[in-house]
């Protein structure tokens, strides 16, 4: 069923998409699946000065990767496209002909010099230069609202550059609802006349903006807090058009995780963590920055954690698979204030998907890495493994680190461990548990758990003068699951051999 429910995550290509970014677009993805409305992809590419040519590529792979694939977009042929705003220069022009047209708008030809001298005169008395009524009523300006018909046609005969100012309403105080943060209210004496075509014909982000949502029929506007100070115009340019205005929600800022302000894309690479979903390779300077995917974060943890920044379901529960973030999601538990960063939490939130995974999921995920150490096992075995490992485990990366020994015996020992731990008669020891153990015949974990610590207890020595001496044989370090059952998973055979090849190397 589809309903009238129609959001937009409009990023503009300048960069890899920051993780502020990718949860704006989460958001909208939310509410629009939680209203069985339309998700959309717009390409904000107007200021061509900042565009970045593999930009685009990297937001549609990090959507797709997100599991938040748009329903149109740039790839997708429908009735709203084009998708991309550079391919949507001529619809503008007709849009800023109708509010040079009704009065809106009008044209203006100060140049930056004069807007210079202008704006340091403010500084040096004190004040901010501002575009608007004031300034022209003293004469300051140099526009179609203060020269003649004749004046501005000479003017643009003569080849003079123009840009198209917005005539803000005088005196008014501006009423605005925002989703998250309820009433906004602002004087418009405060507000610019702001530019709305630059000289070279393109229009700006606000006109091509509001143009665009209205085109595509945009429900909410669902958009980070750094674009609560155009709200206003945009209000503004609904009216100047006579439509409607979408909803807007202003999400709260994403925080750096330490310190004051916003988290920003140099953060990650100071603080050691990455602000980025996927790798990214800067086409200039060639420099590569970290992505959650090639960090190894389960995709579902990430998107979890994002969800989290800024929302909260109202209980305890944490865990969320994006399902449920659907069914949960609500504009009107996006808190109001800032959400800090936390890379703990991330590392939580990937630990805690590492266990909820199943063991057959991870043993799919970590066979392609045995294959390439040239390890061949049979996938049961692995999946044993996996399940006495897992629950000290992060990221795939780290099994191996913790299972090796269940694969390969090991080619050293650890020094400290040995020195302390491998005593002068350690050695004759390790034979005589050598007879043991070839004396047992259910090698299961219980059975030969029963038999070892009974020859020790009969032995009448402490525990750890076997033990540890038989963890150190077996993994070549004290560390590692219950030993135990790494003796049954890796046989008698090859326990023994083990056993043997540590006396040989440490007696
Ligand atoms: N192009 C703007 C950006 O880069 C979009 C802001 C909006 O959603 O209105 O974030």
């Amino acid at each position: 069923m589809e309903s009238n429910v129609r959001v937009r995550f409009a990023p503009s290509p300048t960069g890899p998409l920051h993780i502020g970014g990718v949860r704006t677009a989460l958001y909208n993805y939310l509410f629009a699946k939680k209203h069985q409305g339309t998700f959309v992809l717009r390409i904000e590419d107007t200021d061509q000065t900042r565009y970045v040519a593999n930009a685009e590529q990297y937001i549609i792979d990090a959507l797709q990767w997100c599991n938040i694939p748009f329903d149109e977009g740039p790839k997708t042929d429908d009735k709203f496209g084009p998708y991309r705003q550079s391919e949507r220069k001529e619809i503008y022009k007709k849009y800023v002909d109708i509010l040079i047209n009704t009065g809106w708008a009008y044209y203006a030809f100060d140049t930056s010099e004069q807007l210079d001298a202008h704006r340091k005169q403010h500084e040096s008395e004190g004040k901010t230069f501002m575009y608007n009524w004031h300034n022209r009523a003293k004469g300051r300006l140099i526009n179609s609202l203060v020269l003649s018909e004749d004046e501005v046609q000479q003017k643009i005969n003569a080849g003079e550059k123009f840009v198209i100012r917005f005539k803000t309403p005088q005196d008014e105080i501006l009423q605005m609802e925002d989703e998250i943060r309820g009433k906004i209210s602002i004087d418009t004496n405060t507000l610019d006349d702001k530019i709305l075509c630059k000289s070279d014909g393109m229009p700006t982000y606000h006109l091509a903006n509001v143009v665009d949502d209205h085109l595509m029929e945009i429900s909410h506007v669902i958009r980070g807090e750094e674009w609560l100070p155009s709200m206003p115009l945009h209000v503004l340019l609904y009216r100047a058009f006579d439509w409607k205005a979408p909803k807007f929600a202003h999400l709260p800022l994403i925080l750096k995780p330490v310190g004051k302000g916003k988290l920003s894309k140099r953060d990650g690479d100071k603080l050691g963590f990455p602000v980025f979903p996927l790798k990214y390779r800067n086409e200039k300077t060639g420099d590569v920055s970290r992505g959650y995917k090639e960090d190894g974060y389960f995709v579902d943890a990430f998107i979890n954690m994002l969800a989290f920044l800024g929302w909260n379901p109202g209980t305890e529960q944490e865990l969320f698979s994006l399902e449920k973030l659907i069914q949960e999601f609500d504009l009107k538990r996006v808190s109001k204030s800032g959400a800090k960063f936390n890379p703990d939490k991330t590392k939580w939130f990937q630990q805690q998907y590492m266990q909820l995974k199943s063991n057959t999921a991870l043993t799919n995920l970590y066979l392609p890495i045995l294959e390439e150490k040239g390890i061949k096992t049979e996938k049961s075995y692995v999946e044993k493994v996996i399940s006495l490992i897992k629950e000290r485990a992060i990221f795939i990366d780290d099994f191996w680190g913790l299972s090796a020994f269940f694969f390969t015996s090991p080619t050293e020992f650890d020094a400290k461990a040995s020195k302390k731990n491998w005593k002068p008669e350690t050695g004759s020891l390790m034979t005589e548990l050598i007879n043991v153990i070839e004396s047992i015949e259910d090698f299961s974990s219980e059975n030969t758990e029963t038999h070892i610590k009974t020859w020790i207890t009969n032995k009448e020595i402490g525990f750890g003068k076997v033990m540890q001496p038989l963890r150190l044989s077996l993994v070549g370090k004290l560390a590692g699951p219950h030993l135990f059952d790494i003796i049954a998973m890796i046989g008698k055979e090859e326990t023994i051999n083990r056993i043997e090849n540590a006396i040989q190397k440490l007696s």
